[in-house]
């Protein structure tokens, strides 16, 4: 049977061009992909890539305060213009847009610049009522913010909203303790505006190392963002003044003149004509994919966050690229999920871990833990009491690093070096056996030589 093309991507993401740049540029298939918005996806366009550059943005003014206790006496960062930032931020989205389109004409991909369904397992329905025949359709279609189901939820903007604001508001509140709610917090305080952070634990970021969930909500605070902890919102209503009013569930309420849900993001999947064509999802809409990104159609495969897997962009990538050399390029590669390192771009500290954590130790047993908590030589010297952690978790069996985790400046920088051995299988007496590279903080990985802890038994989970 002959089709239209050997591959048909939904989606421009991360994952998805990627997959159609290896599987035409490198093993020759006849691809094309369909992106019903901007070329990029969701980490260019309105994710990983502008809100770096927002976090750089926003360090400006810790940055003049530090340079204070080093004796300089005008450092100050000025007043900051969301206008100018903003437009030099839109041409650098404009010219990613224009690579990631470059890098699918040379690989020669046909791009169709609308949306796409799955009208069957071997063909794609465009927008403007074309189909086209593929041997194989990959769903790259990423995933989308969600709000919570309250009254007034359609008032709240989400962090897609937050890319593309004429101005800053004067008072806002994050609602969610995740990675978006901790770096915008730390991001919207940074650039002057009064911020209150709203989440429903009392801790952030549920699922990572205990300590440096602690050190993460406590910086958050000491930032100056007013923290309520322990509650949630059950609804937002507009005032007579255009401010949104927000109740909570301790009969609370308050009013800012911008509201973010950074409550989550659910797979993308709604009206592609997945269930139709017999492609099996999960309740919340995933994808459901085997080690290959397989689905239960199978011409049919998914990567990124469709699938719910790891929802990071490089996850996404190598996904995208074990696809293309698995099934275009006679190279049969599986993504490795178990040790995928990541990073939360707060300020003045960023958290860096990879793989296991403590709390996960403490259930398995056999576990020594490493720890270190100090105060770094830059920060303590400009008279900032803040506090960087670094942790390594051990088998006690095997002496094999089973995890490390991070919170200080650049973290995320330092994550990532740190995840080469471990993901090699370093020891302990391989981290020992290396020389500390002085005076950095990142020695003190190569010095800890007594075990802070020890979690030899199994503990019954909470
Ligand atoms: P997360 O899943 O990280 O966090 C969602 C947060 O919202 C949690 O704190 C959750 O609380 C809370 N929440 C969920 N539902 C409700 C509700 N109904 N009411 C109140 N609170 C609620 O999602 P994010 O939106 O922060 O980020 C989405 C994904 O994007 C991340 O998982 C990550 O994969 C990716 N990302 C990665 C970044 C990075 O690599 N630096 C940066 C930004 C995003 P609870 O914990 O109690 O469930």
């Amino acid at each position: 049977m002959s089709f239209d093309y050997d591959l048909f991507v939904i989606g421009g993401g991360s994952g998805g061009v990627r997959a159609a740049r290896i599987a035409a540029g490198q093993h020759g298939a006849r691809v094309a992909l369909a992106e019903e918005s901007r070329m990029g996806g969701t980490c260019v366009i309105r994710g990983c890539v502008p809100k770096k550059l927002m976090v750089f943005a926003s360090s400006a003014r810790g940055l003049a305060e530090e340079a204070h206790g080093y004796g300089w006496l005008e450092a100050s960062a000025g007043a900051f213009s969301w206008p100018d930032f903003h437009g030099k931020l839109n041409l650098e989205l404009d010219r990613l847009e224009r690579a990631y389109t470059a890098g699918l004409d040379q690989a020669g991909v046909d791009i169709f610049l609308q949306r796409a369904r799955v009208a069957d397992a071997h063909t794609v329905e465009l927008a403007d009522g074309s189909r086209k025949s593929a041997k194989h359709i990959l769903i790259a279609a990423g995933g989308r913010p969600q709000r919570p189901d309250i009254p007034g939820a359609e008032l709240g903007m989400v962090s897609d909203d937050l890319f593309l604001m004429d101005s800053l508001p004067r008072r806002a509140l994050i609602i969610g303790g995740g990675f978006i709610a901790c770096e915008f917090a730390c991001i919207l305080q940074g650039l002057g505006v009064e911020t209150t952070l709203n989440y429903r634990g009392n801790a952030v970021l549920r699922g990572f190392d205990g300590e440096t969930r602690d050190l993460m909500t406590r910086q958050l605070g000491s930032n100056g963002i007013d923290l309520r902890l322990g509650l949630s919102p059950t609804g937002l209503a507009r005032d007579g003044d255009g401010r949104i009013r927000v109740s909570f569930d301790d009969d609370s309420h308050d009013e800012f003149d911008a509201v973010i849900f950074a409550t989550g993001r659910a797979p993308y999947t709604g009206g592609l004509g997945l269930a139709e064509a017999g492609v099996r999802l999960q309740p919340n809409g995933a994808v459901e994919v085997d080690d290959w990104s397989q689905t239960s159609v199978p011409s049919i495969f998914a990567v990124g966050d469709v699938t719910n897997r790891v929802n990071l962009t490089p996850v996404a990538i190598r996904e995208g690229h074990s696809f293309a050399d698995t099934v275009f390029g006679g190279i049969p590669r599986k993504m490795d999920h178990s040790l995928v390192a990541h990073a939360v771009y707060t300020r003045p500290h960023e958290l860096g871990g990879v793989g296991m954590t403590e709390d996960e130790a403490k259930k398995r047993g056999g576990v020594d833990i490493y720890a270190t908590t100090f105060r770094p030589m830059r920060s303590a010297f400009a008279g900032s009491p803040a506090q960087v952690m670094m942790k390594l978790i051990v088998c006690s069996e095997t002496d094999r690093v089973l995890g490390c985790h991070i919170f200080g400046p650049e973290a995320g920088e330092m994550i990532q070096l740190v995840a080469i051995p471990i993901t090699m299988g370093a020891t302990k007496a391989d981290f020992d056996a290396t020389i500390a590279v002085h005076p950095t903080m990142a020695e003190e990985m190569v010095t800890m030589r007594q075990p802070t802890r020890r979690h030899h038994h199994a503990e019954a989970a909470e």
